[in-house]
This record gives C-alpha cells, sequence and structure tokens, in this order.
C-alpha cells in the first residue's frame, strides 16, 4: 500500500493485535484489533488482496465474517465496507477496537490453516493495513491452546513467548506464524540462530533434514559474505500433498508430501525447495527492482524481471546443493537435463518472451490452462535456464575470473543490503559490468525475445555435451544382462516412436485429454477435455495404455482413428501419427576436454574434471 490520499494525520495511532485461536476445531481465528492515539473521526481498514512471492490476486477477505468495531466503553460504533477487502469505521475519541473472525481451513504457504493440530496462518490473511499508513509498527499477541507454541520470524518479546513485535506492515505480512506442538530444532551460522519447525511427519528422518538444512545455510551465506538477518525460521509442513514454498525476509514455509525424503531422487527435490527458498532471502527478498519492495497490496504489481527473481533462483538452488556437496556432478547434472527436456518440449517457447512471461505472471503462472504449453513458457523454467547460458557466458568471457555470482553480489551490496530496490534495466547493466561488455544481444534474443536457447553452446564451453535420445523401453526390458553405457560416450537412440501430440490425465475410469500440443500430430483434431474411448476401434482404458498400443504397434506416419466423446457426443478422428520428441535427455563430459573446458567446468562444478581410471 502507498501513502497517499488520506486525511490528515495528527498522531499515529498505536496498533495492537490479538489472534485467538482458542477454537481450532471450528477452523476460526477471532482477531481483536485495538487502536489507540486516533484522530477522532473516520479510519480506514484494508487487507491485502495478494501475498508476495505469489503473484495471484486471491483476495482474503473472502474469509473475514462477523466484523465489529466499538470504542473505548465497549458501544458498538458505526463500520461500513467500501470496497471489497476495505472497511471504514468512524471513531468519535481517540480509541477503538476493531473484533472479526476469519475462516482459516486452507492449507499451504501463502493461506492459514487451523485445525486441532496448529495453527498457521500468513499475516496477508489475518491483519489490515490501517488508515493506509504500512510504516506504523504493529504488536501482535498470540491465545493458544496449553501446551503449544509460537515458531515465526518475529522477535518475541523477551518476557512474553505470546507477545511479537512488527516494525511495520511489511514485516507483518512477510513473517508467517506457526503456532502448536511441531517438533522445534535449532542451529547456528553465522553467531545467527536458525530454528526448524516440523509440523506433521512422514518418511524423513528429522536430524538428517535439520543437518542438510543446514549445510544449505552455510553454502549460501560463504557466497554472499555472511547472513543479513538476526535470526530465520524454516517452518516445514509434511501433509497429503504435494510440494510448494514462499520465501520471507528472515523465514520460509515449505510444504512437502510426507513421502517426499526418500528415496534419494524424491528427496534431491525435498531438498531443492529448501535450497530455492532459503536463496531467496537474498534473491527477490532483497535484490529486487522497484516494483517489488515496498508493496502495495491492494492490485497487482508489474515487472519484467521474474526470470531473474525466481528462474535464477531456481538456477543457484540446484548449483548451490552442488556446491555443498549435497548433489554429486551427477545429481546436478540430471535435473539440469530434465528442466531442459520440459523446456523443449513446450511450442510456446517459442511464442511468449522472458520479459512478458514475467508481466504477466498474473494471467499464466498461477492459472496454467490447458494451452499454456502452446503459448507460454515458465519464467521458472526457463529463467533457471537462462540462468546457467549467462552464467557460463560470463565465465567464459572473463576466463573464469567473474560469474553470475558476481551479479548477485554486485545488487545486493548496492541495493538490497539497504533496502532499496532498483530500476529495471539496472540488471542488464550490472550483468554487462562483470561480464566486461555488451550483453544486448543475449537480453534481446532470450529475454526479450524468443530465439531457442541452444543450451549445448554454452555447456560445451565447460566440455559438456546434451544427448537426446528416443528411448523404447520394450527393447531394452528384453535385454537385462546389456553393459551399462559408458558415460562418455555418446548413446544411441532407438527407432522412432510414434506420437499422437497429446497430454493425458486419468479421471474415474475415462481417459481425457489435458494437452494437445500446437503445433503437434493432433493440433486441430483431438480438443482438451475430449474423451479418448477407442484407438483403431479397440478401447482406450488409461493413458499407460494408450502409450503402450503407440509404442508397440505403430510407427511415425501411420494413420490412426481415435473416438471420442466431445460434450457427450460421439466423435471419430483420424490423426497422422508423428516422430515422439526425444524422451531421454543425459548431460555427459566429452571424451578429450581442452584446457579451457576443464578450466570452466572445474570453476562451475567447484570440482576437478574427474582423471581416468587407471585400471580396468
Ligand atoms: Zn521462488
Amino acid at each position: 500500500m502507498k501513502q497517499n490520499s488520506m486525511p490528515t494525520q495528527q498522531t499515529a495511532p498505536t496498533i495492537t493485535y490479538t489472534v485467538d485461536c482458542l477454537e481450532p476445531g471450528r477452523h476460526v481465528y477471532h482477531v481483536t484489533l485495538d487502536l489507540a492515539g486516533l484522530t477522532p473521526g473516520a479510519h480506514r481498514l484494508d487487507m491485502a488482496v495478494w501475498t508476495p512471492g505469489s503473484y495471484e490476486v486471491v483476495d482474503y477477505a473472502r474469509h473475514v465474517f462477523d466484523m465489529q468495531a466499538f470504542d473505548g466503553h465497549a458501544e458498538a460504533l458505526a463500520l461500513r465496507k467500501i470496497a471489497k477487502s476495505t472497511w471504514e469505521f468512524d471513531a468519535p475519541t481517540t480509541s477503538a477496537s476493531i473484533r472479526y473472525s476469519v475462516y482459516a481451513f486452507e492449507l499451504g504457504t501463502s493461506t492459514s490453516h487451523l485445525d486441532d493440530s496448529h495453527a498457521y496462518w500468513n499475516g496477508a490473511n489475518l491483519f489490515f493495513c490501517v488508515d493506509q499508513r504500512p510504516d506504523l509498527p504493529v504488536e501482535i499477541h498470540v491465545r493458544a491452546p496449553a501446551g503449544w507454541y509460537a515458531s515465526t520470524g518475529l522477535t518475541p518479546d523477551s518476557d512474553d513467548p505470546w507477545h511479537f513485535h512488527a516494525d511495520n506492515f511489511d514485516i507483518l505480512l512477510d513473517s508467517p506464524v506457526e503456532v502448536g506442538t511441531h517438533r522445534r530444532y535449532t542451529f547456528m551460522v553465522d553467531q545467527k540462530v536458525h530454528t526448524v519447525a516440523i509440523w506433521g511427519s512422514g518418511n524423513q528422518d528429522d536430524e538428517k533434514l535439520v543437518a542438510d538444512t543446514r549445510t544449505i545455510v552455510e553454502t549460501q551465506a560463504a557466497m554472499f559474505g555472511g547472513l543479513p538477518y538476526e535470526h530465520y525460521t524454516f517452518i516445514f509442513h509434511l501433509a497429503a500433498r504435494g510440494t510448494g514454498g514462499l520465501e520471507h525476509l528472515n523465514s520460509t514455509t515449505c510444504g512437502f508430501d510426507r513421502q517426499a525424503f526418500r528415496p534419494w531422487k524424491r528427496y534431491r527435490r525435498a531438498l531443492y525447495l529448501i535450497a530455492h527458498e532459503f536463496f531467496h532471502l537474498w534473491n527477490v527478498k532483497r535484490i529486487h527492482p522497484d516494483m517489488l519492495g515496498p508493496f502495495d497490496y491492494s492490485q497487482e504489481v508489474y515487472t519484467h524481471l521474474l526470470w531473474a527473481m525466481e528462474g535464477f533462483t531456481d538456477y543457484y538452488a540446484l548449483l548451490s546443493l552442488r556446491r555443498s556437496g549435497l548433489y554429486t556432478v551427477k545429481d546436478y547434472l540430471e535435473e539440469v537435463a530434465e528442466a531442459l527436456k520440459a523446456y523443449e518440449r513446450q511450442p510456446g517457447r517459442y511464442v511468449m518472451s522472458l520479459a512478458r512471461s514475467s508481466f504477466d505472471t498474473w494471467l499464466g503462472e498461477y492459472r496454467r490452462g490447458p494451452d499454456a504449453p502452446n503459448r507460454r513458457i515458465s519464467y521458472y523454467l526457463k529463467g533457471s535456464l537462462v540462468g546457467i547460458a549467462l552464467d557460463l557466458e560470463i565465465r567464459r568471457r572473463t576466463q573464469g575470473q567473474r560469474s553470475l555470482d558476481d551479479v548477485l553480489c554486485r545488487l545486493f551490496e548496492r541495493y538490497g543490503h539497504h533496502g532499496q530496490g532498483f530500476p529495471e534495466s539496472v540488471y542488464q547493466e550490472t550483468a554487462e559490468e562483470v561480464a566486461g561488455g555488451s550483453l544486448a544481444e543475449f537480453f534481446g534474443r532470450y529475454i526479450e525475445g524468443v530465439d531457442e536457447l541452444r543450451l549445448d553452446e554454452w555447456l560445451a564451453d565447460a566440455g559438456l555435451a546434451v544427448d537426446r535420445v528416443t528411448k523404447n523401453e520394450e527393447l531394452h526390458q528384453q535385454d537385462p544382462e546389456d553393459e551399462p553405457p559408458n558415460p562418455d560416450e555418446p548413446p544411441t537412440s532407438d527407432p522412432p516412436l510414434a506420437w499422437l501430440g497429446v497430454e493425458t490425465r486419468d479421471e474415474e475410469s475415462r481417459l481425457l485429454v489435458r494437452v494437445a500440443y500446437d503445433p503437434g500430430p493432433a493440433a486441430g483434431q483431438l480438443y482438451p477435455e475430449d474423451e479418448l474411448v477407442a484407438l483403431d476401434d479397440v478401447r482406450l482404458l488409461d493413458g499407460k495404455g494408450l502409450e503402450d498400443r503407440l509404442r508397440i504397434n505403430y510407427a511415425p506416419g501411420d494413420v490412426v482413428e481415435i473416438a471420442l466423446f466431445r460434450r457427450g457426443q460421439l466423435l471419430r478422428r483420424r490423426v497422422t501419427l508423428g516422430d515422439a520428441p526425444p524422451n531421454d535427455y543425459k548431460i555427459r563430459r566429452v571424451k578429450d576436454p581442452t584446457p579451457a573446458q576443464r578450466a570452466l567446468y572445474a570453476g562451475w562444478m567447484g570440482e576437478d574434471w574427474p582423471t581416468p581410471k587407471q585400471d580396468g
């Protein structure tokens, strides 16, 4: 919210919230907002419509009910709702008390949840900005069931663990609170206390999770030369559904699937989420364009730089895991290969630029419809690949003397460290300064434009090659005795596989089209939500069955007839099968690297080029 258009204020009111979680089973927070030092007259309360880090208008006011205003003698005051998220009340004296309830049964990182196992809130769900004065400090008291305790980035009062202080509205909204009987662990890095609060359990090993979290903190702190906070809190939610996280100045909330911690390939993704959210404490929370702080919480804010804020955070999440030793080079390159495969699968990369994808996040990133792969590109996905390219570009141009690290560190020192945003043009200028020359072509082609990002060109400078092959599992299952492939040799492709050009989903024994790739064999013939029932008159049962039959019985160029239900009507459509895109991406070291390739590889991967084994 901005500081303008308010009636003249002689004095600033003091703001005290009391959050009551004593009825957890009803999922309702009872909140009291006590105001003192008011100027008699009309006053205004605004609730945020979005929360930073989640670029989506969600209108938190929809969960607010039973709102009443009282004066210092418990006499009711006039209260009016004047917009979807805005209330106004009349205070005849200098104090007022606003009481309201908030329904909280949405488990997420930017939402709020209250049940008999815990209370969790993201401040945007519970608190109002008073009189459009986001600069005012706020006191918060919490009332919770006996035996519960709180973990949050807010600092508690030294003699009351239920009393917290926030310097301003931004801090209040930026400090989610976990209350309950969660498991709490602490460790020190750089003489700062780090708390890990874990709610729920699954196949995790708490001790290992905390130790690995600490390793992430140490590795990323080393890149920036320290930690810019007094204390930091990790809130981990282990629940039934998928993963997601939200970043804050000195805390994060990460939601994991209970089973996300074993085997290694799943745990690898869990570590990536922690590394991503933690890295944000620099990148986006402190290093950010002007528009991303202080925030206007009443409407969408626009930036062309989310590819740097989110994509580069993704890049450094993986790279810091490599540098920390938690990922091997193989783990790292497997993750990059997966990202590259996902990127090259999407025709939308030729339609939407990274700058546009960032600007239009409000329209698409959180509302990905069935056409998204054809018309959009994710600034996370392409942004992370551009991060690799730009890092390797700088390393090559400077003979490994500088890297993308220097760009982020300079932006932090010049702006983030002082709590300042920067004009958008500063990003390219700083990258050029570090690279020692123009990057106009790079930015023009890959950020403002939609040129194909051939990552191979940059990886080659580090002695790495990308192999894109088509693998037909059927052929390999028959030869379990096959020799394992030599990682330094290019793999061979199996014969081309037939491709229908759709992504499907199975829903209640029905096989539905999720995406019809355009361009693609089925473009114009099959639509999203078509229920596919038969392939050449033989019934289709599920996505796996469709895939198996295409792989075993058909070849590219064959014409198939698909029977389908569209809006309840039975139709038949003929499709000429195409060549399946490569389904197996691998990044391997080249056979005879030059000294320059070895050096770039070692600088980037933080590990020398492996020496060949002497004996066989
Ligand atoms: Zn992020």
